[in-house]
């Protein structure tokens, strides 16, 4: 064996498990098949601005080990994440907070907002939400449902709300004060610089090989390790031996702009059914002032991110969550238990949604088991 460790996958997962197993002194080979490290949250350098390619990441957390552990790969600056909603032409902030209860019915006490919410509420009558479009009626009265919720989430999962599970939208925060941080978590921001270096730094002294699929080069992988921390697709590794699991894809289309400043802020929400795509990204304004073009030549980058149904070949970027898929899933994970020296691990190889912080608490937390000792 000529590595402790194959990690497959350079994305946080990857990445973070690889720099621990480094620090305790063991080999490790990381193979990608993509033709660059940091897997999703991956960042480039377009005019000057850091671009998020695989759609807007924010970090934030309640963790403070977690903190402290990301900040030692990268600054923070101090990017508070408040989308705007734009319906028909009219903008509202998110979440739903006093700020988007004036713009939608000019109250300006809580008092007021709140009684109008449960009148919205009492009127939709219902006590049982059978699905997504009930459960949100439930929650938030009509016109919040109708103009920021409706329009958006069946964009999201491509299906009308009343055929979706409610489980979806599980929580519908309500906020009665003029708060438009979207995050409740004590800390947020984004990496001044972008997201890839954080990867590079946890990688340094690690050999990395891109643009190698371990499931094309499995036999000769295989043997070069003790042990594999899979972060890959766990039906594709077993190979869909049980059939495929369900994923949502995305599609961005990313465009240069010759001008200073397009939408005045860094995510803007499209809730309408009929507009396709469901955000805009103006990616400078995740690092206001930290642009530095040339003001006779203004430039901005904006990224159009549209939802997509997943096939196979199609990247996989959402987990679809629901009983027949974490029956699935449950089937493959059986399967891991039998087999000597894998371990699974990250959104893909757990088959379940992450943030950021999460995908590297579970990372540390599988090092500390995999490297305790020895
Ligand atoms: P990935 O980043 O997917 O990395 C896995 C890597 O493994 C990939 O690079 C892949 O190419 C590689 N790989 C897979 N199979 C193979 C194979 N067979 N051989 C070789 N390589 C393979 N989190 C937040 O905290 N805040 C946010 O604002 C946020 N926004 C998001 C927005 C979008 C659109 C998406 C999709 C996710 C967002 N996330 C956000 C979640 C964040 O992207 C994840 O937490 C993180 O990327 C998970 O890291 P990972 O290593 O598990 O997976």
């Amino acid at each position: 064996m000529r590595y402790d460790y194959l990690v497959v996958g350079a994305g946080l997962f990857g990445a973070t498990f690889a720099h621990e197993a480094r620090e305790a002194g063991r080999s490790v080979l990381v193979v990608e098949r993509r033709p660059h490290i940091a897997g999703n949250v991956y960042t480039e350098e377009v005019e000057g601005i850091q671009v998020h390619r695989y759609g807007a990441h924010i970090f934030h957390t309640n963790n403070a080990q977690v903190w402290a552990f990301v900040n030692r790969f990268a600054t923070f600056n101090r990017y508070t994440n408040s989308p705007i909603a734009v319906y028909k032409g009219e903008v509202y902030n998110l979440p739903f907070n006093m700020n988007t209860f004036y713009q939608m019915w000019g109250t300006s006490t809580p008092e007021e907002a709140r009684r109008e919410i449960d009148r919205q509420v009492k009127e939709a009558g219902i006590v049982s939400p059978r699905n997504l479009e009930e459960h949100a009626l439930a929650s938030v009265g009509r016109d919040i449902y109708e103009k920021l919720v409706k329009g958006y989430t069946a964009k999201q999962w491509g299906k009308p709300c009343d055929e979706l599970p409610a489980f979806l939208i599980k929580r519908l925060p309500v906020r009665f004060t003029y708060d438009n941080n979207y995050f409740n978590d004590r800390f947020q921001g984004i990496p001044i610089g972008g997201y890839t270096q954080i990867a590079q730094k946890l990688l340094e002294g690690v050999e990395v090989r891109l643009g190698v699929d371990y499931t094309q080069h499995r036999d000769e992988l295989r043997g070069l390790a003790g042990k594999v921390i899979y972060t890959g697709m766990i039906d594709q590794y077993f190979g869909n031996r049980f059939g495929p699991l369900e994923y949502r894809s995305l599609k961005f289309e990313t465009t240069v702009l010759d001008v200073e400043n397009y939408q005045g802020n860094a995510v803007v929400n499209y809730t309408e059914a009929d507009v396709p795509y469901t955000r805009i990204i103006e990616h400078k304004h995740f690092d206001p002032g930290s642009h530095t073009g040339d003001a006779a030549r203004p430039k901005t980058v904006v990224t159009k991110e549209y939802p997509a149904s997943w096939q196979s070949g199609v990247e996989a970027y959402y987990p679809m969550n629901n009983e027949r898929n974490d029956a699935l899933f449950l089937k493959y994970h059986e399967l891991v238990r039998q087999e000597e020296g894998i371990v699974f691990g990250g959104r893909l190889g757990s088959y379940k949604y992450l943030n950021m912080d999460q995908t590297m608490e579970e990372a540390l937390a599988l090092a500390e088991k995999e490297l305790a000792g020895a």
